[in-house]
Formats: C-alpha cells, structure tokens, sequence
C-alpha cells in the first residue's frame, strides 16, 4: 500500500531558506541578516555570562530527582513578575494561571488550542504584518485567522488611526495578538499613549489581548520599559494572556523556555485554567525539557545573577541601536537620495528597510547579503566592520 503517496514536500520556511542559502555561499563578505538570533560585534553567537554563571550553579544537580514541577513553577512565578510587574497584585493574588511552554512558540501553541477548546468560534486577529508563524500556530490549532492593520508602507511607522478602525470593526469579544515591543518583523511600536487607547478601546469591544513577548528588553534595553503595553492593559483591568520566550532575550535558543500565562477573574478560576492547559500539554508532550526551565529559575531568582543578565540585555540593546544609528549615517554620507529615519526610529532587532523584493534579490546576487524578500533586516547581524559594505550595496541597489 502506498501509505504516503499523496504526500508533496511542504512549502519552505522563508526564513530557513535564507540561512541555507547564506550557510552555502563561499564569499569572504557575505552577511546573515536573516534570522532574528542575536550575534556580538564580531558576527558570534553569544553565551550570556549569566548563563554560564547558572550553569555553574545547577551543575552536580540532580536532574533524575529533580521535581519538573516544582521547577516549572518557579519559572512561572519569576516569569510572570518580568511581565506584569514584580509588585503587581495580580502576581501576589494567586489570579494568574501560568504553565512552563516550551520557548515562545510552544506558550502560543498551548494558548491556541485553550482558546479553540473554550471559544471554538472566535477568531484571533494578528497585526499586518506579523511573526509568520502565528498564522500556522492558530490554523493548526484550527482557529479562525484574520489580520487588523498595523503598518504603513509609506511612513514605515504605524498605521494607527487603521488599527483603531479594525479594532473598533472586528466582532465584540475577539482575540488579539499584540506584540508588546520590538515587533517583528517591522520594528515598529505604539507609544504609551496610543496603547492607552487601545487598550481603551479593547474594553469597550471586550475584545481580548494575548501579549507574544518574544523579545523583552530588546526595544529599550530597559525589561520593565518593554513592559509597559502589558502593564497598562493590567491597570485598565484587562483579563490577559501572555506568551513569553527566552530564546532572544537569554540567548537560549535551542534550550525552548519559555512561560504562558492567562490572567483570571479570580484564583478559582485560575487553578481551572491551569489545569485544562496542564492537561492538553500533557498530552502533547508531558512536560518540557527541565535544564532550560532550570537555567532561567536560577538566573531569574538569584538576585546577582538576574542583575547581570539585565546589565547584558542592556548591552545587546545597546550594540543594535548603535549599528541602527551607523548604518543610517553611513547611508546618508553616501548621498543616499533616500529617507533613512526608520532605521533609527524602529527598535528591537529588525528593521523593515523597505526594499523591494527585486531590491533583495540583488543584494543576495550582487552583494552576498541574506535577508527576506519582505525587506527585513535583523540588525543583530550587523557589526562594525560590515556595517559600510552594507551600507555601500543597499546605496548601489536602492539609487
Ligand atoms: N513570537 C515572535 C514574534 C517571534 O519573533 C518568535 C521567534 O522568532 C517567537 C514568538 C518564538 O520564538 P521561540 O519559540 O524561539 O521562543
């Protein structure tokens, strides 16, 4: 029998693609501006010196009796004070409803299927454009996916006064997908004063807001800074969902931690939740990986250790605002007939350049620079000493 005969390769990772095709060319000058991990001055990976000092810490620990559980909820409760504030009440009241995920995708999965198993006929909305692996996350978890609009090609800041209309016209009582900060791919973000008005108009729609933090402290360099979408929709008194990832923000990519949470009316409701989204993760997969969950309790909860990896966010922040600013004026010392602002204005670690998707096959083809044919650039990829070759082919291409 041909069991598998009607099966065709499924369509290529946009992203996958990319590195594939950087890992494959042979060029001395070729750069990866494609995957949003973050790399130092030199191009590196990085292993954060908070990192390795838990490391150091858990090592000898006795993974075969450690308590996944235990573990995992102490994760939870160091998590959810990065988001919602280590003051906030709703951290104290025992209303939130947090469960270990396995990185940010696995948070959005866990909460994807929650969402279809008690509103099976809301759909959720994401921003234009967005993460493109939200789309596939909700559809195969079969719930309904729509867009709202969110970014303005011409200004290549944000559409607001159209996000507001969609908001104000989707069907009462329909999910969101926020992005708190540094959104990807466009880098573009509401200021607090357009997310008090989103989130005033949320309530009026009782609409509800499932925050995707993929990328605290990258915006600002600041967690709490980054949090302020989160905590203003909590002072309005917004019930919340929340996917929170340390892939980016730890470097620990691989190792897939990450937390979600779900704030509820009361604590009774809360140990409900939880424990219809214990049950669908365990039939998925039990329980996460427990080293990863190990390493982020100890940095989160050791108070030198967390110290330094806030002082190392800050410098990962820092280092792309500052190839942000050299690249804009390196564009603009080479008389570029182009306005540079957005490099600068966007933050986090994209930056939706605005070039063409012929532009982009260009710069693969002439140039050996990788990037996606949406014309995002992650800024991680940029150092120092490839910052003017850069800058020399997005001029050569774009004049
Ligand atoms: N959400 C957004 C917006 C992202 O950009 C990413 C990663 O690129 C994720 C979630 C999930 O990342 P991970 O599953 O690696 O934590």
């Amino acid at each position: 029998l041909g069991w598998w005969d009607r099966v065709s390769p499924a369509s290529k990772d946009p992203i996958t693609g990319v590195t594939e095709a950087f890992l494959a060319d042979t060029n001395p000058h070729k750069i990866n501006l494609g995957v949003g991990a973050y790399r130092d001055d030199e191009g590196k990976p990085v292993v954060l010196q908070c990192v390795r000092n838990a490391e150091a810490k858990i090592a000898g620990c006795d993974f075969m009796e450690s308590n996944a559980t235990a573990v995992g909820s102490k994760l939870v409760e160091e998590s959810v004070k990065l988001a919602y504030g280590k003051d906030a009440n709703v951290v104290k009241e025992g209303t939130l409803a947090g469960l270990q995920a396995l990185s940010g995708t696995g948070a959005c999965r866990l909460f994807a299927e929650f969402q279809r198993r008690f509103h099976p006929e809301s759909p959720i909305y994401f921003p234009d454009p967005t993460w493109p692996n939200h789309p596939n996350i909700w559809r195969d978890a079969q719930v309904p996916v729509r867009t709202f609009q969110y970014y303005h090609p011409v200004s290549k800041g944000l559409n607001f006064a159209a996000l507001m209309d969609d908001i104000k016209n989707a069907p009462d009582a329909s999910f969101f997908l926020l992005h708190p900060c540094a959104h990807n791919p466009t880098g573009v973000d509401p200021t607090a004063e357009q997310w008090r008005e989103i989130s005033y108009q949320f309530k009026v729609k009782s609409h509800f807001p499932f925050f995707d933090v993929a990328y605290q402290g990258f915006a600002s360099g600041d967690l709490d800074m980054d949090a302020q979408a989160i905590r203003i929709f909590l002072e309005d008194g917004h019930l919340i969902g929340c996917a929170q990832s340390f892939a980016k923000n730890m470097g620990l990519y691989g190792h897939r931690v990450g937390c979600l949470s779900v704030l509820c009316a009361d604590a009774k409701q809360a140990v409900a939740v939880k424990s219809q989204l214990q049950q669908i993760a365990r039939a998925m997969y039990s329980n996460p990986p427990i080293h990863g969950l190990l390493l982020v309790s100890t940095i989160l909860s050791d108070p030198e250790t967390k110290a330094l990896w806030v002082k190392e966010v800050k410098v990962m922040a820092n280092r792309i605002q500052q190839m942000r600013s050299t690249l804009r004026e390196s564009l603009e010392k080479l008389a570029s007939p182009l306005n540079w602002e957005h490099i600068t204005k966007q933050v986090g670690m994209f930056c939706f350049s605005g070039l063409t998707a012929d532009q982009v096959d260009r710069l693969v083809r002439e140039f050996h620079i990788y990037l996606t044919r949406d014309g995002r650039m992650s800024m991680a990829g940029v150092t120092t000493s490839n910052v003017s070759y850069l800058a020399n082919a997005i001029h050569e291409v774009t004049r």
